[in-house]
C-alpha cells in the first residue's frame, strides 16, 4: 500500500495528457519548425497549447512562452533584469522564495545588482510597506511567489503589483504552486511575468512556462534558432507542451470540486490528530495552497518522522522536497519564526484530490503511532 502525500513536490501524470504525449512522441513526431506537412500537426499543437494555456489565466496566446519548467522561468524573469542592459537593475524579493529565485538573485548579486529581501511575518505574509519602503529609482523588478512551497502561505498579488508599478517597476510572481490548483487570472492580478510548471498540475515533468505580459522589456533567454518569438530557443517539446497544456485544462475544470474536498481532507487530519492529542502547531496563513500542511510537532524530529511514514507506505515531506539534500532548518521556518522546540519537527503533508478521507485517518493514526512509541 502507498499513500502519496507530496503532492507539492510532484504529481501524478494525468491519463489524458498522457496520451497526447504518447501521440506526440510516437506518431506526430516531426519537428514543428520544418515547413513539411509531416510538422503540421506538431506546429498546430503548440498553438493550440498556447491557446489552452493562455485561456486557463485569461492570458493571450502570444504572451506564453514555454520553458524547461520553474527553475528556467524563475531564472528567466530574475535574470532579464541583468540582460537588458537597463541601468537599474535592482530587485527586490521576498525571504521565503523558492531556491530558483533566490539563487537567481544572488547570481544576479554577484554581477554588481543589488537584491532587497524581505522578510515577512509569522504567517508568512508580505507587507506591503516592506515593499514600498525599498523601492528606490535603481529597482527594476519586485518577484514575490504566489504561494510558498512548504506552507503554502498566498500572497496579496494584486496589491504587491500595484505598489510596484506605482513606481513604475516590473513585477514578476513565482506561481509553481498555484497554477492549477487555485484561480488564475493575470489581467485581473496585472503582473508583468508569472511563472508555472507542468508537473504540479499533473503534467509531465521538464516543461512549464513564463508569461511575458505584451509589451513588457525583457530580453531573450536562450540563444540559438527562432523558436518562442526569437526569446526561448531550442526545438520545442511538443509532447510535453501538449501534455501540459491538456493537464492544465483539466485542471482548472476540476478545481472547483477539488479545492472543497481537499479542504474538508485537511479538516480532518487536523482534527484526528487533535483527537490523539498530539501537540502541534500548523504553519502558515489560512489563505493558502487547498491541501497544504506544514505541521510541526514539539520536541519530534522531522526526518526522522519522515522516514517512519515513509516504511509504513506513507510519503510526505520535511521542508521542501526540491531541497532534500539540505538538512538545514529551512529558510522558510526560519523566517516565520516558528519556535524552536518545533521546528525541528515539521513534515508537510500535500495532499491531491486523490486522497481519501480513509487515507487521512490513516496519515494521522501513523504519526501518532511513530510519536508515541
Ligand atoms: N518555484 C516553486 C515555488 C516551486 O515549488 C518549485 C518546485 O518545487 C520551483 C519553483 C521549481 O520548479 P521546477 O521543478 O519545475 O523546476
Amino acid at each position: 500500500m502507498r499513500i502519496y502525500a507530496d503532492h507539492a513536490a510532484t504529481t501524478q501524470l494525468d491519463l489524458d495528457a498522457f496520451d497526447e504525449m504518447k501521440t506526440f512522441l510516437l506518431e506526430e513526431y516531426g519537428n514543428a519548425s520544418q515547413p513539411y506537412s509531416f510538422s503540421r500537426s506538431a506546429k498546430e499543437a503548440l498553438k493550440s497549447a498556447r491557446v489552452t494555456i493562455a485561456k486557463c489565466i485569461n492570458a493571450e496566446p502570444e504572451e506564453i512562452y514555454f520553458t524547461s519548467g520553474g527553475t528556467e522561468s524563475d531564472n528567466w524573469a530574475i535574470k532579464s533584469a541583468l540582460f537588458d542592459g537597463d541601468v537599474r537593475c535592482d530587485i527586490i524579493t521576498s525571504q521565503i522564495e523558492h531556491h530558483a529565485i533566490l539563487h537567481a538573485c544572488h547570481t544576479v548579486e554577484q554581477k554588481g545588482c543589488h537584491v532587497e529581501y524581505v522578510p515577512v511575518d509569522t504567517l508568512g505574509v508580505i507587507r506591503l510597506s516592506d515593499i514600498k519602503e525599498h523601492i528606490t529609482d535603481k529597482v527594476k523588478l519586485v518577484s514575490i511567489m504566489y504561494a510558498n512551497n512548504e506552507i503554502g502561505t498566498i500572497q496579496q498579488i494584486k496589491e504587491l503589483c500595484s505598489v510596484a508599478h506605482s513606481r513604475g517597476v516590473l513585477f514578476h510572481t513565482d506561481a509553481v504552486q498555484a497554477v492549477g490548483h487555485v484561480p488564475i487570472d493575470v489581467k485581473e492580478l496585472d503582473v508583468d511575468m508569472l511563472s508555472a510548471s507542468a508537473h504540479k498540475f499533473n503534467g509531465p515533468k521538464g516543461i512549464g512556462f513564463l508569461y511575458i505580459k505584451k509589451e513588457t522589456s525583457i530580453s531573450p533567454y536562450i540563444d540559438g534558432g527562432a523558436q518562442e518569438f526569437g526569446m526561448r530557443a531550442g526545438t520545442e517539446n511538443v509532447a510535453s507542451i501538449a501534455a501540459m497544456a491538456v493537464a492544465l485544462r483539466n485542471n482548472c475544470k476540476k478545481m472547483e470540486k477539488n479545492i472543497p474536498h481537499l479542504k474538508k481532507l485537511e479538516t480532518i487530519l487536523i482534527r484526528e490528530l487533535h483527537g490523539y492529542e498530539l501537540d502541534f502547531r500548523c504553519n502558515g496563513s489560512d489563505n493558502r495552497i487547498p491541501g497544504n500542511l506544514s505541521l510541526s510537532f514539539r520536541n519530534a524530529e522531522g526526518e526522522m518522522l519522515l522516514h517512519r511514514l515513509d516504511l509504513m507506505g506513507i510519503c510526505v515531506s520535511t521542508g521542501s522536497a526540491c531541497d532534500s539534500k539540505n538538512t538545514k532548518i529551512s529558510h522558510v521556518l526560519e523566517a516565520i519564526s516558528v519556535p524552536q522546540e518545533y521546528v525541528v519537527g515539521t513534515i508537510r503533508i500535500s495532499l491531491g484530490a486523490e486522497n481519501t478521507e480513509e487515507e487521512v485517518k490513516y496519515i494521522a493514526k501513523a504519526i501518532c503511532k511513530i510519536l508515541k512509541s
